[in-house]
């Protein structure tokens, strides 16, 4: 039910109803709407200065997550930082020394990324700072782990070539310890017994049968066969890594040349040929184009008694070629 309105009246002294147009009321109530409008308008404009709307509440809330988020990652890098150091010190001072590769310098291990700003698109925000910061981190770490593995490819292709060489190298007796009569005439100078002149003997001679077998101490490739002078029949084999082996005074040759041979293949049998004054095969070993003492490359089969014996024998200085 609608409000009766009166007004006292002083004239009369009595009360007045109090009528109201309908246009009255409209502009009434328009005035009023519009005042509620303009009021609510600076309510919003003070309250958005002073609190955050529900929007800028939650974003402000993720902002301090990804910032958090940025700082553990932070974190998670300079552990991995750690970790690589270690991997390259264990690198520099085990593999590499091993393989007698030498350490990288720490010049080319932490050399950065030059040339243009790679991180202008990280820039202008409200974390850019902390943004770059991680990302050059991380980058970091990439370019070194690049590094690294460079250096782990460099080491597998030289560990294939010491399996290689391994497989190669000259390491056992060229004639079996059954036939073997006695290693004779060592390594190194001697003194002609008779001719009383100091020579060097550059191999090691092996008293043994006619016949008896001959082997190839380490695989390569056969270079040279047939007869040569002082040496007889002979056979050359070509071992790779600056290896080779000469093996004269043959009886027979049992390879061609330019065949490839394993360690341990019979090549040929023991002779008298050349200048030769008794069956024995002339053994020599070539590191780099220089004789080197052929007992030191007989690790696969001589025990350390074995080597001393064979050494001591080899003094004996039986001479058995003819100089
Ligand atoms: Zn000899």
């Amino acid at each position: 039910m609608a409000k009766v309105k009166y007004r006292y009246n002083p004239e009369t002294l009595s009360y007045d109803r109090v009528t109201t147009t309908t246009g009255e009321r409209m502009t009434k109530w328009g005035i009023m709407f519009v005042a509620s409008i303009v009021i609510s308008v600076i309510y919003y404009v003070i309250y958005s200065h002073i609190y955050d709307t529900p929007k800028e509440h939650s974003l402000t809330g993720k902002l301090a997550t990804l910032k958090f988020n940025y700082q553990m990652l932070s974190q998670e890098l300079d552990h991995v930082d750690q970790a690589l150091s270690d991997i390259q010190k264990r690198d520099d001072n085990i593999y590499r020394t091993v393989l007698e590769s030498g350490p990288i310098p720490a010049s080319k291990r932490q050399a950065g990324f030059g040339g243009v700003n790679r991180y202008e698109s990280l820039e202008g925000y409200v974390n850019s700072d902390l943004m770059i910061d991680v990302t050059k981190h991380s980058d970091k770490i990439l370019k070194q782990l690049y590094i690294q593995s460079l250096s782990y490819d460099e080491l597998i292709v030289k560990v294939k070539n010491k399996e290689q060489m391994a497989i190669c190298r000259p390491a056992i007796q060229p004639v079996s310890n059954k036939e073997l009569k006695y290693a004779a005439s060592g390594y190194g100078w001697r003194m002609h017994p008779i001719w009383g002149v100091l020579k060097f003997h550059e191999g090691l001679d092996f008293a043994a049968p006619v016949g008896a077998d001959i082997y190839a101490t380490g695989d390569g490739k056969v270079i040279q066969t047939g007869y040569s002078g002082g040496y007889g029949k002979m056979v050359l084999i070509d071992h790779g890594f600056g290896y080779q082996t000469l093996y004269a005074h043959m009886n027979s040759i049992g390879v061609l040349e330019g065949s490839e041979v394993k360690r341990g293949q019979v090549i040929g049998t023991v002779g008298n040929t050349g200048d030769s004054t008794g069956p024995h095969l002339h053994y020599e070993v070539h590191k780099n184009g220089q004789h080197v003492n052929p007992i030191d490359y007989f690790h696969n089969e001589l025990s350390p008694e074995e080597y001393v014996r064979l050494s001591e024998q080899s003094q004996k200085n039986d001479i058995f070629e003819k100089w």
